[in-house]
C-alpha cells in the first residue's frame, strides 16, 4: 500500500486502532480520526516511532460539518484519500418500547450517517483516480438482528445496503466497496456486558472464543489491498462462525 493514504474513523481505540496499525504495517500512510484527540496523538506518536507516516484528525462523525472539516484538512495534508475505513460506531441499547428518540438518532447518525457523509468526502478523489477502497464496519447484528439493539441493528443493516448500492455505483471506476461484519469482539464496546451474557454468547460461537480487534483488522487490510481488487459489494463475516 505504498503511496496510498488510508483514513480510519474511530481510530482512537478498539477495532479502528487495530485497523490503523495493520494498514500502516502494510505501508499505507494513515489518517487516524476520532473525537479523543489525546488518544490519537498517543497512538500517532508510537506509530511514528516505528517509522510510520500518521496524521491526526479530530472528527465527530455525527456532525456532517465536522466530517467536512476533517476530510478537507486531511486531503490538504496528503492529497487524495485512497482507502476509507468507516469504523466509528456507538451503541445505545434498549427495548424498542422504551427507546428514546435521542438513542435512535444518535446511533443512526453516528453509525450510518457518519459513514455516508464520510464517503461523500472521498468520492470525487477516488473517481478521478480510478482507484479506491471503501470498507464499512457493519456487524453480525445487522445480519441476524438482536433484541435490545433495534437502532444498532438497523444502522448496521443500513450499512450493508449502502455498501451494495455504492459498489454498483462506483464499480465502473475501479472503486470497491465492501463491508466487514464482526461478531463479538473484545473491546470497550463489549467490556460492560454481563458475564452471563458473555457466557451465553460464547456457547453459540463455533470457534469457542471471542474475536480480537486484530482479527477484524486483518480482514480490513485484505479488502484494502490489491489482492482484493475483484471483490466488491461483499460482506465479510469475522464472527467465529456465529452466523453463516
Ligand atoms: P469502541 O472500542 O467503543 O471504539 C469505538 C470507536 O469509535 C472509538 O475510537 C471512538 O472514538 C469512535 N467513535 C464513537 N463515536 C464517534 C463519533 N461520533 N465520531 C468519531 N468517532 C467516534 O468500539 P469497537 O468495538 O472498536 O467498534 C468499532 C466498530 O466495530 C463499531 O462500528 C462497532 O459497531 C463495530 N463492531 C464492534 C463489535 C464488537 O463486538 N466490539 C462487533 C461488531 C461490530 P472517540 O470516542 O474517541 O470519538
Amino acid at each position: 500500500m505504498t503511496n496510498k493514504t488510508a483514513f480510519i474513523t474511530g481510530a482512537s481505540r478498539g477495532i479502528g486502532r487495530a485497523c490503523a496499525l495493520a494498514l500502516a504495517e502494510a505501508r499505507a500512510r494513515v489518517v487516524v480520526a476520532a473525537r479523543a484527540v489525546d488518544k490519537l496523538e498517543e497512538l500517532a506518536a508510537s506509530m511514528r516511532a516505528n517509522g510510520h507516516e500518521v496524521y491526526v484528525a479530530e472528527l465527530d462523525v455525527s456532525s456532517p460539518d465536522s466530517i467536512k472539516a476533517a476530510f478537507t484538512k486531511a486531503t490538504s495534508e496528503f492529497g487524495r484519500i485512497d482507502i476509507l475505513v468507516n469504523n466509528a460506531g456507538i451503541t445505545r441499547d434498549g427495548l424498542a418500547l422504551r427507546m428514546k428518540k435521542d438513542d435512535w438518532d444518535a446511533v443512526l447518525n453516528t453509525n450510518l450517517g457518519g459513514a455516508f457523509f464520510s464517503i461523500q468526502q472521498v468520492l470525487q478523489g477516488m473517481l478521478r483516480a480510478h482507484w479506491g477502497r471503501i470498507i464499512n464496519i457493519a456487524s453480525v447484528v445487522g445480519e441476524m438482528g438482536n433484541p435490545g439493539q433495534a437502532n444498532y441493528a438497523a444502522a448496521k443493516a443500513g450499512l450493508i445496503g449502502l455498501t451494495k448500492s455504492l459498489a454498483l455505483e462506483l464499480s465502473s471506476r475501479n472503486v470497491t466497496v465492501n463491508a466487514v461484519a464482526p461478531g463479538f469482539v473484545e473491546t470497550d464496546m463489549t467490556a460492560g456486558l454481563s458475564q452471563e451474557l458473555k457466557d451465553n454468547m460464547l456457547a453459540h460461537i463455533p470457534l469457542r472464543r471471542f474475536g480480537k480487534a486484530e482479527d477484524v483488522a486483518a480482514a480490513v487490510r485484505f479488502l484494502a489491498s490489491d489482492e482484493a481488487s475483484y471483490i466488491t459489494g461483499h460482506v465479510l463475516d469475522v464472527n467465529g462462525g456465529l452466523y453463516m
